[in-house]
């Protein structure tokens, strides 16, 4: 049921956020449709000028040559108006769809091709102009018409001119063809965004598939699947994500399998004091008429395996309780020297028990920011073990010194050592090189560990040197001053 829901959470949240699809559509878009929109568009204004431009030229040249015409034929002098050159004034207007008025150098009107306005007067701004020498080209509005002014010089005194040629040209024709390739263009357009869309959608989809894949895989581990193979390989970016997720996998993988060795370890443990109770119980509830000394032996060692149970539940208590205050380390200034000269009262009475001497030399005063409760117990432990893993008359040294960035504790033993092969393994949960002997002083094999991980939380390191039969060295060192 919770892992129903927790799958619909997953897929209710996915469909909230949006995809990444969306953006990489809309960039394609952006990419392909807006360029060719604005070049279509460019284009069409480019072929309309053109269009209208090789038309000015054509009617500024036909210009020159009628008003050359008009010149030589000393038509504003005449006294009567040429026939046939109003005649061929009339043609030329009509090829170009056009109208042509000629003004004289009054301003009157004396010629008009729609025989509108012959006699009126012109004056304007143009007409000025080319009176002055200079020709003009006027569009009207949207260039929908456009006007030439040309002179027209006196026959006898060059360059005076004497009147004007406008000519008014229409391009309605050419802007209708404008419209028709717009039109055209325009098809195009919409057929080639049609294409670039379908094109965009299916990029998007191929583009975005082995992240698709790569979520199914993810979604197959998260419903437990814990050894799938996570490898797509498409692209670098995807094969780093497949790299990343594989390494933390095996890294899940054998939390989950110390998790479930620690689990039977634990059990293992507990159990054996327990099995030993029942069958010293047992064995004195099999007997008849058992001497009191026999009930008070037996009733002792249960006493023992109780209180091995005990301890065992205490080491337990305090690993779990260091693991889950990993991040909550209680960090305060304390005088280290006084700190191990505390531990040492304590165990003075177990060494002197076991007649070990223990000495204690402090080199210099350490303050330092560290967690009292914790590495109290991690140097207790240490010192703890040099006595218990000692010999008869033998010694331990606990040496505490400092330089400026570190402190140091060393606990040296002239006790049994630890043989090579062992040395990194004395560090695990529950490991004793002696499981007998370890017994017989009251070890879980959980000391080393809960010190070691004390250590490493104080962001310090823990070095055995050690030699088998000769004795044992444990220095660790820790910065003065805790970084969090
Ligand atoms: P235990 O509760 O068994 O002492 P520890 O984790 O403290 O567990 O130590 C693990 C094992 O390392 C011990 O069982 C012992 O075999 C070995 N060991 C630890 N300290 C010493 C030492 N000073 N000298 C020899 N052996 C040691």
């Amino acid at each position: 049921m919770e892992k129903e829901i927790s799958v619909w959470n997953r897929l209710g949240s996915r469909y909230m956020i949006p995809s990444m699809k969306v953006p990489l559509f809309i960039l394609f878009m952006l990419i392909g449709v807006v360029p060719m929109l604005i070049q279509g568009k460019v284009m069409n204004r480019s072929f309309k000028q053109t269009q209208i431009d090789g038309r000015v030229i054509e009617v500024q040249n036909q210009c020159l040559i009628t008003s050359d015409r008009l010149t030589r034929a000393g038509y504003l002098s005449a006294e009567t108006r040429d026939a046939l050159l109003d005649k061929e004034l009339d043609t030329i207007a009509d090829i170009f769809s056009g109208r042509i008025v000629v003004v004289d150098q009054n301003f009157r009107i004396i010629k008009d091709t729609f025989k509108l306005l012959e006699g009126r007067y012109h004056v304007s701004e143009p007409v000025l102009k080319c009176f002055r020498g200079e020709n003009s080209t006027v569009y009207g509005n949207d260039k929908h018409y456009f006007a030439l002014t040309t002179p027209i010089y006196n026959k006898e005194e060059n360059k005076k001119v004497q009147g004007v040629l406008l000519m008014t040209v229409s391009t309605e024709n050419i802007l209708a063809n404008v419209d028709n390739v717009e039109e055209k263009a325009v098809f195009f357009e919409v057929m080639a965004s049609w294409i670039l869309i379908l094109w965009g959608i299916l990029f998007v989809v191929v583009l975005m598939r082995p992240y698709a894949r790569l979520q199914k895989i993810l979604d197959w581990v998260a419903d437990g699947n814990l050894n799938e193979n996570i490898s797509v390989n498409t692209y670098k970016e995807t094969s780093l994500i497949s790299q990343a997720i594989q390494s933390t996998l095996t890294k899940l993988k054998t939390v989950d399998q110390s998790r479930e060795e620690f689990v039977a370890n634990v059990s293992h443990e507990l159990k054996t004091p327990i099995t030993s109770i029942r069958v010293l119980a047992d064995s004195l509830m099999g007997m008849e008429e058992v001497p009191v000394e026999l009930y008070r032996e037996f009733m002792a060692d249960i006493s023992d395996e109780i209180d091995r149970e005990s301890k065992i539940i205490d080491d337990l208590l305090s690993m779990v309780k260091m693991d889950k205050a990993a991040a909550e380390l209680n960090v305060a200034q304390v005088d280290v020297n006084v700190l191990v000269q505390q531990i040492l009262k304590r165990l003075r009475p177990i060494a002197q028990k076991r007649n070990v001497e223990l000495v204690y030399e402090s080199i210099r005063e350490v303050i330092a920011d560290v967690d009292e409760m914790k590495l109290s117990l991690a140097i207790n432990n240490l010192v703890e073990n040099a006595i218990k893993y000692n010999v008869e008359n033998g010694w331990v040294h606990v040496t505490l010194d400092a330089d400026h960035k570190f402190f140091y504790v060393k606990v040296a033993d002239s006790g049994i050592g630890i043989p090579d092969e062992y040395q990194e393994q004395v560090f695990e949960r529950f490991y004793r090189v002696d499981k007998a002997r370890s017994r017989e002083t009251g070890g879980t094999g959980l000391g080393l560990s809960i010190t070691r991980n004390v250590i490493l939380m104080h962001h310090g390191a823990i070095r055995l040197l050690s030699k088998e039969g000769e004795g044992s060295t444990f220095t660790i060192r820790i910065p003065l001053n805790y970084i969090s």
